[in-house]
């Protein structure tokens, strides 16, 4: 006999919008959505989403981005909606990622990067929209070596749901038996959704994980409450179930993941455990231990 998974709706717990936009570079006008040194342990294993644009570039032989600076103890994951990226990194990762595409690189132990607009895309310039995530790695992985992921728009799974309610984009994760390309250290769920629905939405989540949705545009309701759009939804652990009230022309990120349990220290591009760590990675970076581009 079968028993029915009682279905438990996870409760909202707070709103998080941004103060103000900054520059990344002169390529990137960013706002950040949420950021680890105010919310910890509430939004583990992820550390910092950058909402980039939407903005309109005008066309240009100037090179825009943020060049060569290092990473270690966590991973970037960069996902286009509009334009073009070009990484490269001294582990030897590279490439040029456009609209839908994702880019999911592992600084892990360390390395040196640079992220500029492609060279196409800014000589034909236009509209630039891009979200930049990091995620951060559980203590065992933060001494591995890195690793570059390019996920084409391809490769990535669409789920429709029922009654034309929406699609999701299963970057990694699972939904409905159809698992996300991207390989991941721990349990975690990147979905990229459009949703357009009048009735409630339910999306199975794992009890005892961290959830929340990221608004980009359009308008949302959870739990009672209208979400704007560049605004975070943050949930409750408690609960299997994640209930969108109803959504029009939504686009949304859906991010959700086992949280880690372990002390975050982190300053600038390093995340890692202890403060000595963190004395470490400034002392091996300025020594060339994470290399160098060439
Ligand atoms: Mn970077």
């Amino acid at each position: 006999m079968q028993t029915a998974q009682i279905k438990t709706v996870k409760k909202l717990h707070s709103i998080q919008r941004s103060s103000g936009s900054h520059w990344v570079g002169n390529g990137f006008p960013v706002r950040t959505l949420f950021a680890y040194p105010n919310l910890g342990s509430v939004i583990s294993p992820f550390l910092m989403l950058d909402y980039a644009g939407p903005a309109v570039f005008p066309p240009t032989q100037e090179k825009l981005g943020v060049g060569e600076h290092p990473h270690r103890g966590f991973e970037t994951v960069s996902i286009v909606y509009s334009g073009e990226v070009t990484h490269r990194d001294s582990a030897g990762g590279g490439g040029t990622i456009g609209e839908g595409d994702v880019q999911w690189m592992t600084a892990a132990s360390g390395l040196v990067h640079e992220e500029f607009h492609s060279a196409n895309f800014a000589k034909r310039g236009g509209r630039f929209e891009m979200v930049q995530l990091w995620v951060n790695l559980p203590a065992q992985y933060k001494t591995a070596p890195p690793r570059y992921q390019s996920i084409s728009s391809e490769q990535i799974p669409v789920i429709h749901f029922p009654n034309g309610e929406g699609t999701a984009r299963i970057i990694a994760g699972t939904l409905t038996g159809s698992h996300g390309p991207a390989e991941t250290h721990t349990p975690l769920q990147v979905w990229d959704m459009r949703l357009n629905h009048k009735e409630a939405l339910q999306l199975p989540i794992t009890d005892g994980h961290n959830a929340m949705l990221v608004l980009l545009s359009g308008s949302l309701q959870v739990d009672g409450t209208q979400l704007q759009t560049a605004e975070v939804a943050l949930f409750d652990r408690v609960g299997n179930t994640l209930q969108i009230d109803h959504a029009k022309n939504a686009t949304l990120l859906l991010l959700s993941g086992e949280p880690l349990r372990e002390p975050i220290v982190g300053s600038g591009p390093f995340v890692m455990n202890t403060p000595e760590e963190i004395r470490q990675a400034i002392s091996d970076y300025q020594q060339g231990k994470m290399g160098r581009l060439a």
